[in-house]
């Protein structure tokens, strides 16, 4: 867990710590009740502030993820560079309009760490910049070299039509000369 203790640091007005704290989580939980598997512990480098009515909390955080080529499906290793900031509250008190959390005597971390992470997931996540994908037609991988079907459009209208004209052509011709 990424907890850390602020007892002390709650005493001492203006002071900060830097904490580097690493943790094996696994796994992120991403949407729709699926697991990223993480590849590396999780690392945050924390920078905690105590701002005399607030403790301020600065954390990085990186990990890195295996994904899924959005193109070619290969499963891919991916870094996360996340980022999270949060005001607690030291205070007994809270000010009118306020919605910091009180400061305990430990903070966990944790929560923040995992949300950043998935913050920073990419929406369409491609194994590489250039990635040249699957044959819509044959799923074959592209990158590592085209396949004889390459020509024939994606669309499936285009495909029948393609496929229709063929016939003709295909049909009448051969038809002709064989009999
Ligand atoms: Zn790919
Ligand atoms: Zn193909």
């Amino acid at each position: 867990m990424f907890t850390v203790n602020v007892a002390q640091l709650k005493k001492t007005p203006a002071e900060s710590r830097r904490y580097v704290l690493r943790e094996r989580l696994g796994f992120l939980p991403g949407e729709g009740g699926e697991e990223l598997l993480l590849l590396s512990p999780a690392e945050l480098d924390l920078t905690l502030t105590n701002a005399r009515s607030y403790l301020w909390a600065v954390g990085e955080v990186i990990a890195t993820v295996e994904l899924i080529c959005s193109r070619c499906l290969k499963k891919f290793p991916f870094l996360l560079r996340g980022r999270f900031e949060e005001k607690f509250r030291l205070t007994t008190e809270a000010e009118e309009g306020e919605e910091m959390p009180p400061v305990e005597e430990e903070i966990d971390f944790t929560p923040y760490v995992l949300e950043s992470l998935l913050l920073a997931l990419p929406m369409k996540p491609l194994c590489r910049e250039d990635c040249a994908g699957l044959c819509p037609c044959c799923g074959q991988d592209l990158n590592q070299g085209s396949c004889s079907c390459s020509r024939v459009p994606a669309d499936p209208r285009w495909a029948e039509l393609a496929k229709f004209l063929n016939s003709q052509e295909g049909g009448g011709k051969d038809g002709g000369t064989k009999e």
